[in-house]
């Protein structure tokens, strides 16, 4: 197992190809209608292969050089920026008539990974899924030897993750941050599910959604209907200045 670890823990700063086109994020492959406006320095999108309909993803574009690998290696200000899609997000999500917006990063390449066994270029992006979905347990089926803490302030966060992969996640309810975690591994398993599971397909797979591995193809049509939905909502609130 180690050994394992050991090849497939690369490391940052291997190589910079990150136009190779394997990353939608680096080389900003998304739709006219996928593109929905800024957060700071994130765009903010409507993904492919949603679960939950209405969940929308924010990423930092490299304006220049090479685009980090997840948050808690960033450089200092994206904190700001994510509390602003959060708010746009949650925002969003009362518009529509819900109370709750839960937030995640899964942060793989924390501790150095920076390529999926897949090929999956790992890229700095924050996901909101609107309604009451319990993170913690999600993380926990995938492996239940983790650390959660609390993470009061998401500046922190790379001092607290320190070198490891991680799963952050806040949860919003009726306009403001009610809880805000962070989930660390616990045990050498740990360390590797948190690098390896797609929170999304233990989601899907607890909602009856299915198998979402292939995430690409599956329900297009909530592609469409939240950037239709989330353009409504920009141009009948003050939110319209993002647009
Ligand atoms: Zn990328």
């Amino acid at each position: 197992m180690v050994t394992v670890l050991a090849s497939y823990r690369s490391g940052r700063g291997g190589t910079n190809e990150t136009s190779d086109g394997r990353c939608a994020f680096c080389t900003n492959d998304f739709s006219d209608e996928q593109r929905l406006g800024r957060a700071g320095d994130l765009n903010i999108i409507s993904p492919l292969g949603q679960v939950v309909p209405s969940s929308l993803v924010a990423f930092q574009f490299p304006r220049s050089g090479v685009a980090d690998p997840c948050f808690s290696v960033a450089a200092d200000g994206w904190a700001r920026d994510v509390e602003e899609f959060e708010r746009i997000a949650d925002t969003f999500t009362r518009w529509r008539g819900g109370r709750a917006t839960v937030f995640y990063e899964q942060g793989r390449a924390g501790g150095g990974q920076l390529l999926g066994r897949s090929g999956f270029w790992h890229h700095a992006h924050y996901c909101s899924w609107p309604g009451e979905i319990d993170v913690e347990r999600l993380v926990r089926t995938m492996d239940p030897a983790v650390v959660v803490t609390q993470l009061d302030d998401l500046s922190d966060l790379g001092r607290a993750a320190a070198g490891r992969p991680y799963v952050v996640t806040r949860k919003f309810l009726d306009g403001r941050c009610v809880d805000s975690r962070l989930i660390l591994p616990g045990s050498e398993s740990s360390w590797t599910a948190l690098e390896d599971s797609h929170l999304k397909f233990s989601l899907a797979e607890q909602l009856g959604e299915g198998d979402f591995r292939d995430w690409q193809t599956r329900s297009p049509e909530r592609t469409s209907q939240t950037a239709h939905d989330f353009r409504a909502f920009t141009s009948s609130t003050h939110e319209r200045r993002m647009a």
